[in-house]
């Protein structure tokens, strides 16, 4: 995905159906607590960058997202970070999304953060409520990725879910799933899940 087509319209959508977990649980705290603390920003920001979300949306999207704030806090304390984010502020970097090795290893969250990798951060109480709750799978296809996790396998766990959840949408082995390639990078999954199911 080219940058520039994406509009804040389009994210919840999109991100329901073609973001990896980390994104998606980020996105959803986004919307559920109206709010989103710094190091959660920095993660979803970056990669709602690359997915083609251009600056002037990614604005938009961040102030409807906020609820609750006024324009005055969002123009002193969010803005600025956003369009730092953008490389439009500051020493001007244009900084990639993280790939899944950083968010994995990196800015370890605290209890109250949403930031970092759920098969790596989440409790596997909470793992397995979600992967039943809020992807329908059943409990022996949620504990053949809480084993994964187990043993520290986490992209293993995710590309497990990729594969469940697409082939659930109709996507068959051989439209390029199960093939060995495992997520390495959480814009290389919604990349691949947006060319495989596309709407
Ligand atoms: Fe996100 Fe990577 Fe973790 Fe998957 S393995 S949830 S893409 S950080």
């Amino acid at each position: 995905v080219d940058g520039g087509h994406v509009t804040a319209d389009m994210v919840d959508a999109l991100v329901k159906r073609h973001a990896p977990m980390c994104m998606r649980n980020l996105h959803e705290t986004l919307q559920d607590k109206g709010h989103l603390r710094h190091y959660g920003r920095l993660q979803y920001n970056s990669f709602l960058k690359d997915v083609g979300l251009p600056v002037e949306e990614a604005l938009l999207f961040w102030r409807r997202s906020f609820r609750g704030m006024s324009d005055d806090k969002f123009n002193k304390e969010y803005k600025y970070n956003i369009r730092y984010g953008y490389g439009l502020e500051g020493k001007r970097i244009n900084f990639p999304a993280k790939n899944c090795i950083n968010i994995i290893t990196q800015d370890q969250p605290g209890p109250q953060d949403n930031h970092g990798c759920p098969f790596r951060h989440f409790s596997p109480a909470n793992l397995s409520s979600a992967l039943i709750s809020q992807y329908g799978l059943n409990f022996a296809e949620q504990s053949e990725i809480l084993q994964a996790v187990k043993s520290g396998h986490y992209h293993v766990g995710c590309t497990r879910l990729f594969e469940i959840t697409h082939r659930k949408q109709g996507v068959k082995k051989g439209d390029g799933l199960g093939e060995g390639e495992s997520v390495s990078h959480p814009n290389r999954y919604f990349e691949r899940s947006w060319s495989l199911v596309k709407d």
